[in-house]
């Protein structure tokens, strides 16, 4: 029986690439795409061996061609931490909505089913909580982080329009903070900035009061329900993420005394719009998909830190 082939924008990115390394696992023949605007080769460069993967460096926001059949497109292309969005707000804009109707136009060409990576940001800074699918959010359209809010709304309303007009097989899964190996150290996040912050002896900075929730979703269990929902036949967006809550200014507690450095938490200026909590309710995945979180924050850092120890040391 021929492969079924597969293709993951965003490839070499932190997302892109875990997703390409489970579709390889599962048999798939895999077309890994990123213009490396901010991905890393070095994140797929154990790919590039394998008979099944193959990397086109290109730039979605550009027509996309990719010769051959096509069974599933998986869109995870873009700027995706405020900093990151910040300095880049135009490329953040257009990978949402041009990249999005490119990548929709090939799936239709195609006939292949196309899931698209929105977020918990399409909530905003939520006046409901936890969030389910059916919030509608509350969104600055011209704030800081609006480029990248109001490009992923927009991407889920151009989605739904090509499954409604055109009838095309599509999944949209709402991604909520998620950390793991592959994470950039200075892609300016909680996360890895305050393991970075333990690692190389300097104080952790808490942004605001630290009163502001989050709720964080080891990579693993991240990949499993996009693979599943994917499969699935659910075509409304779909919240996937850990709905284990915990402050920022505990989170980073949390992270000096389990790397048992002698630092201390500072506080800086809440960014602009920062939501002020964020927990998904995970109800339709576990009923749908029969998928919950596995993987305990404790277990995700340590092999979060073992892997940022290692970026560190060796360079
Ligand atoms: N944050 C912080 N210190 C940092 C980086 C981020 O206190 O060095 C805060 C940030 O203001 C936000 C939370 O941590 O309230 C999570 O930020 P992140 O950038 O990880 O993700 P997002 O805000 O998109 O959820």
């Amino acid at each position: 029986m021929e492969k079924k082939r597969v293709l993951i924008t965003g490839a070499a990115g932190f997302l892109g690439s875990h997703l390409c390394d489970r579709f390889i696992k599962e048999g798939y023949e895999v077309i890994g795409m990123d213009n490396l605007l901010t991905g890393r080769l070095e994140n797929i460069s154990h790919l590039f061996p394998l008979q099944d993967f193959h990397f086109y460096f290109h730039d979605v926001t550009k027509f996309v061609h990719v010769p051959g059949r096509l069974d599933y497109i998986l869109h995870f292309a873009s700027p995706a931490s405020p900093i990151d969005y910040l300095k880049m707000p135009i490329q953040t804009m257009k990978v949402g909505s041009l990249g999005t109707h490119n990548l929709l136009g090939l799936a239709k060409a195609k006939n292949a089913r196309i899931l698209i990576a929105s977020t918990s940001e399409v909530y905003g800074d939520p006046t409901v909580h936890p969030q389910p699918e059916e919030y509608w959010g509350n969104v600055n359209p011209i704030g800081p982080r609006g480029v990248y809010d109001e490009a992923k709304r927009f991407q889920e309303a151009l989605t739904m329009a090509y499954h409604t007009f055109h009838g095309l097989e599509t999944r949209i899964v709402r991604i909520f903070n998620t950390y793991g190996p592959r994470m950039r150290l200075n892609d300016g996040r909680a996360l890895p900035t305050f393991l970075r912050q333990a690692i190389e002896g300097e104080d952790l900075t808490v942004f605001g009061d630290g009163s502001q929730t989050r709720s964080f979703c080891y990579v693993d269990d991240l990949v499993e329900g996009i693979y599943r929902l994917l499969l699935s036949d659910y075509h409304l967006p779909m919240n996937i993420g850990n709905p284990q809550e915990i402050s920022i200014k505990d989170f980073a507690e949390e992270i000096i005394s389990f790397t048992g450095c002698d630092q201390k938490v500072i506080y800086e200026p809440l960014p602009k719009d920062d939501p002020k909590q964020r927990q998904p309710d995970i109800s339709k995945a576990k009923a749908i998909l029969n998928w919950e979180p596995k993987v305990s924050r404790t277990e995700g850092l340590k092999a979060t830190y073992e892997y940022f120890k290692g970026v560190i040391e060796g360079s």
